[in-house]
């Protein structure tokens, strides 16, 4: 039996990892569960699944009183300190509040299932440096890094990496459609269900742009050798072209509970929630086209902060995150999110080789650069 955390367990990931566990039954303990201020749905979870471990951002009173188990408000650090009790920590928390939490969990010599993006784009060098020092396997909890992890067997001979993109809801809309979209349009992703903040990424495609940095980083890989293309079945989930011209894919349907059980039994694999015999002849077609640069310029930006690697990256989540909640508050539209990048992106100081306390600085300016913007 192997004993897991989830940090962020009140999410759209953490949700559906504990789906996965459910399924898995007595393949896992489940040592912490930590949720952010949605305590109502962390208590019916708590009873369920008896962790031993509970934390939450909002302090919540009826926590403190379940037996058996022992509460620790803002507890993340702690949690992930805790080797003796961890296998595997499922990161699955949104927002810069991942990174600290994954370091520390790092420096423990704990493994850890990486959903939370920013850990990667604000801090990949650092992250990853760690992680090979202390010889902790960082697994790719996203379906894209997950497939290229599944088809990878020899860094050293691969020639380029192929991360495909559904292209979201406004792949087949004018350019003036999607500038003025609403909340909604921007939400209704055509094939998969996530949180609001990825969703809204996923139609401007920065949530794209985040994944060539974080393939980056995961994978060692310089950025003129990633690729991106549009694949609006959302059958490949990415792939892998070897220097022989061999190209491997990892294929299903588009489901999350897949990557992140993978994630979490790697190496091994079981019968899981979406298993199911795949049908080629059901999926009748799949269609490939390049990306839209001009409509989508996020990939550039992340094409450009990447190559420029430092804080460039951190700088370009914080603008982008601002944005994305002015737009879910209804204060900009959508297209605004790229004219603030464009904007803004120059006047951000830049480290090139920074540290933590450092991210974390210009990670704040940017943000404030971003808000003032708005004013
Ligand atoms: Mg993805």
């Amino acid at each position: 039996m192997r004993k897991i955390s989830i940090i962020g367990s009140t999410g759209s990931i953490g949700r559906q990892a504990l789906e996965v566990l459910e399924r898995l039954g007595d393949k896992f303990e489940i040592t912490a569960l930590a949720g952010g201020s949605n305590t109502d749905l962390l208590l019916e979870q708590a009873e369920k699944f008896r962790p031993k471990y509970l934390s939450s951002d909002k302090y919540d009173e009826r926590l403190a009183k379940i037996s058996g188990v022992k509460y620790l408000p803002n507890g993340l650090e702690e949690i992930c300190s805790n080797k003796a009790e961890n296998d595997i920590i499922l990161v699955a928390v949104s927002g810069k509040i991942g990174l600290k939490p994954t370091l520390k969990a790092i420096e423990n010599g704990i493994d850890i299932a990486l959903a939370n993006k920013e850990t990667l784009v604000m801090a990949g060098d650092i992250v990853m440096k760690k992680a090979r020092e202390k010889g902790v396997k960082i697994l790719p909890v996203d379906s894209e890094h997950s497939a290229i992890h599944q088809c990878i067997k020899d860094l050293n001979q691969v020639r380029k990496l192929i991360i495909t993109a559904s292209g979201g809801p406004f792949l087949r809309k004018s350019i003036e459609e999607m500038r003025n979209a609403t909340v909604e349009q921007a939400l209704a992703h055509p094939k998969w269900n996530m949180g609001k903040k990825i969703t809204v990424d996923s139609a401007t495609l920065m949530n794209k742009g985040l994944e060539i940095i974080e393939a980056h980083h995961l994978f060692n890989m310089p950025y003129e050798k990633i690729d991106v293309i549009v694949h609006p079945q959302s059958i490949v989930h990415s792939a892998i072209e070897y220097k022989d011209g061999s190209i491997i894919a990892q294929l299903g349907v588009p489901s999350m509970h897949i990557p992140i059980q993978y994630a979490i039994t790697y190496p091994e694999r079981y019968e899981g929630i979406k298993t199911q015999s795949f049908s080629f002849s059901d999926v009748a077609r799949m269609d490939f086209e390049a990306p839209d640069f001009d409509k989508f310029p996020s990939l550039n930006y992340a094409y450009d902060a990447g190559k420029k690697g430092g804080s460039a990256t951190t700088s370009l989540n914080a603008i982008n995150e601002e944005a994305v909640f002015a737009f879910l508050r209804g204060e900009i539209k959508l297209c605004k999110i790229y004219d603030l990048i464009e904007k803004l992106m120059p006047k951000c100081t830049f480290i090139a080789e920074p540290t933590i306390d450092e991210i974390f600085e210009l990670d704040k300016e940017a943000r404030e650069l971003t808000r003032k913007s708005l004013i």
